[in-house]
């Protein structure tokens, strides 16, 4: 089903310590809004998952940022997507752009790694985007769907349905360059054409796809005005409580 999402991705930041009060204060505030039908979720790193599970009410999902593609046993500093789901978290972020460089994240992996999630309950929120070379040289599209194809195009329609997709341009993630609105609406009406001609109008349209890299309050609501964005994967601005909320209410 289409949601409209706003997601936190804090990657590395935050103490087991920091990361309840944060989670606390993001829930109390999240307690107190009318959200209009967004889903709020939270990526923690791992340590995090169990207590802000334990704190944060029904309103907000909480996130592992990656899982191992491989079931159990000996994988040394591997978590498992069936770790992530005993820990009462709902989704797990896959393929971000900071996996696939800086950790050998291929689409073989990834294809590995959204099995297993999906086998064990978890919404993957599937990133990909290309690099500043590749908008320069107009690949960007090909690279996108190249991505999108290549770590998600073997599933069968219903599985295809429990994805969400986030597009995160690697040139605009922690660089304060947002991608322009008329940018990100261009790439996500690209995203659903191309989901159609693979899995038709329909799935196209009940899926959510979000935009990723330097959303802050004061540019999210030009963002999600769009026809094709569905909500936000949020970095920098998801270590601040007020920051996140002003984005989920720009909604
Ligand atoms: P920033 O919001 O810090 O640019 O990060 C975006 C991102 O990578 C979210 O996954």
């Amino acid at each position: 089903m289409r949601k409209k999402i706003v997601a936190g991705n804090w990657k590395m930041n935050n103490t087991l310590e920091e990361g309840i009060v944060l989670a606390g204060q993001i829930n109390d505030l999240v307690e107190k809004t009318e959200l209009n039908g967004v889903d709020v979720v939270i990526g923690t790193p791992f340590i995090h998952l169990t207590e802000v599970n334990k704190l944060v009410g029904d309103k907000i999902g909480v996130a592992a940022q990656n899982c191992a593609d491989e079931v159990s046993g000996a994988y040394t500093g591997e978590v498992s997507a069936a770790m992530i789901k005993s820990t009462g978290s709902k989704y797990v972020i896959l393929g971000h752009s900071e996996r696939r460089e800086y950790y050998g994240e291929t689409s073989e992996k990834l294809v590995k790694k959204v099995a297993l999630s999906l086998q064990n309950g978890l919404t993957p929120i599937f990133c990909f985007g290309e690099v500043l070379e590749e908008r320069q040289s107009e690949k960007h599209f090909d690279v996108v769907k190249s991505q999108i194809a290549e770590g998600l195009f073997h599933l069968s329609p219903e599985d295809f349905g429990k994805i969400v997709l986030a597009y995160e341009p690697v040139w605009a993630i922690g660089t304060g360059v947002t991608a322009s609105s008329a940018q990100a609406q261009e790439m996500h009406a690209f995203i659903r054409k191309t989901l159609v001609a693979k899995y038709g109008q329909e799935v196209a349209d009940n899926t959510s796809i979000l935009y990723g890299g330097s959303c802050k309050p004061s540019n999210a609501k030009e963002l999600f005005e769009n026809a094709d964005v569905d909500g936000g994967l949020i970095g920098g601005a998801s270590l601040n409580a007020e920051d996140f909320m002003g984005i989920i209410t720009a909604f």
